[in-house]
């Protein structure tokens, strides 16, 4: 039998990857372990042996994203496994598709893998191809999320991720820095450091020291960022609380070992909303802190995320928000009305705000930080700025991300003239125009 029947006759397995970057490394996983068996991977439900779909619990309207796709796949295939956030409830999807083959929680890769085993076994195929170094990934060559952990120790009011997900379990930290090094060492440029609450790192194994590159490093946040810090890529990190020892980290950003980046959920700023969302870390002095880290760092950005028409929210409460954003300057904002999830503890909270209310608070919240971020990048034209190409059109122009931005949720640096460029290297380009998110640049002579 010639090598190319042998691969044809490979099993084939459906992916469908909901929800957030966590659960995106979880397929990524799955896929890197079924790739390694000899498994492949088809677009088309038709086409596969069987389907796994890792769906997203975090919403309601993200739990009816997943069931849609869990019936798509039904429909088309038949063969299906479910995991992800919504495994956690498995009765929500049995009871509508009595016949799925498995449902596993999130982070249950292996019980994923067996179920894969139980409806199409590997196929015997000394000729597979051997997976890259780096594992499979679902984001470009150039850039990779890192989980540190799982699960979360909080009680959010609005969040029901702990009860989907579990406490707080944060991955041994030379665990993290082994599979670091392995993805730098397959090409990544950039390491996205992801977790529901990547500062609380480590407090789970009260900071357990292991070896790592012949020092004592502890399965904590600064030693984190001190051992990523020297890869030499670029380091992001997402989901960070205002937990004091955040400030720890600012010098190693204004060293430039880390990115000058820290993506912090603030979700509000009035105490008294804080207090009902039962929000993590000390949020009383926030605007002092954010001065003393711009004071030591400059150049750094702050990204966040905020509720509007949280429970109780007051028109007084919502414009101290916006008096706060005016004042925090927070680079890059994202707001969301607020959605009352089935099974959070918010849903019983007195002063539900009417959903026309929530549309027009969400309204003035945007419409605040455009002007905030159109003010921040004009103040940028004409500077010379380091950029990480993404993407290139093969006709000059380019797609690239300042350090200030994150892949997906953040601006570009649209490029042109940048011949020669390719997705992965940081080049020196000098801004010549803005819009309200975006800059747009060239080359620089210094590159
Ligand atoms: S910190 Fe709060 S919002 Fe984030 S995962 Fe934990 S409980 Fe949910």
């Amino acid at each position: 039998m010639s090598i190319n029947t042998k691969k044809l006759s490979s099993p084939k397995v459906g992916v469908v990857s909901l929800g957030c970057p966590k659960a995106l490394v979880d397929s990524e996983r799955i896929m890197t372990q079924l790739r390694s068996e000899g498994y492949q991977f088809t677009d088309t439900h038709q086409n596969a042996d069987v389907v796994i779909v890792n769906t997203c619990g975090f919403l309601d309207s993200a739990k009816e994203e997943s069931l849609a796709s869990i019936g798509q796949a039904m429909k088309d295939n038949g063969r299906v496994i479910v995991t992800g956030c919504m495994g956690a409830e498995p009765e929500q999807i049995t009871a509508k598709y009595p016949n799925i083959l498995a449902v596993t929680g999130p982070h249950q890769y292996e019980q994923v893998v067996e179920a894969v085993h139980d409806a199409v076994p590997p196929a015997h195929d000394p000729f597979v191809d051997l997976v890259p170094e780096g594992g499979l990934k679902l984001t470009p060559r150039h850039y990779a999320y890192l989980k540190i952990s799982e699960g979360c120790n909080n009680r959010c009011t609005f969040c029901i991720i702990p009860h989907l997900r579990g406490d707080l379990v944060s991955r041994p930290i030379h665990h993290v820095m082994f599979e670091a090094e392995k993805l730098v060492n397959a090409g990544v440029k950039e390491l996205l450091v992801i977790s529901q609450d990547t500062s609380a790192y480590g407090i789970d194994t009260k900071y357990a020291e292991y070896p790592w590159k012949g020092a004592r490093r502890k399965t904590k946040f600064l030693d984190l960022c001190e051992a990523l810090g020297d890869l030499g890529v670029w380091v992001r990190l997402h989901y960070v609380y205002p937990y004091p020892h955040v400030d720890e980290v600012i010098p190693l950003m204004a060293e430039g070992k880390i990115l000058p980046y820290l993506d912090i959920p603030f979700q509000h700023a009035s105490p008294k909303v804080l207090k009902a969302m039962r929000r993590p870390g000390n949020q009383e002095k926030t605007l002092e802190r954010i001065k003393a880290w711009r004071d030591i760092c400059p150049d750094l950005t702050l990204r966040s995320t905020f509720i509007v028409g949280f429970p109780g929210e007051t028109e007084e409460d919502f414009e101290e928000l916006l008096e706060w954003m005016q004042e925090a300057q927070i680079d890059r904002a994202g707001a969301f009305k607020y959605e009352n999830v089935e099974g959070a503890p918010s849903r019983e909270l007195d002063g539900h705000v009417p959903e026309e209310v929530k549309q027009e608070r969400y309204e003035r919240f945007m419409e605040i930080q455009r002007q905030i971020s159109e003010d921040k990048l004009q103040a940028k034209i004409g500077q010379t700025i380091s950029v990480m190409i993404d993407e290139t059109d093969g006709e000059g122009g380019a797609d690239a991300r300042s350090m200030g931005d994150a892949p997906e949720i953040d601006g570009k640096v649209l490029l042109r003239d940048a011949q020669g460029v390719k997705a992965g290297d940081v080049v020196k380009v000098t801004v010549e125009d803005a819009d309200d998110y975006d800059l747009y640049a060239c080359l620089s002579s210094d590159t």
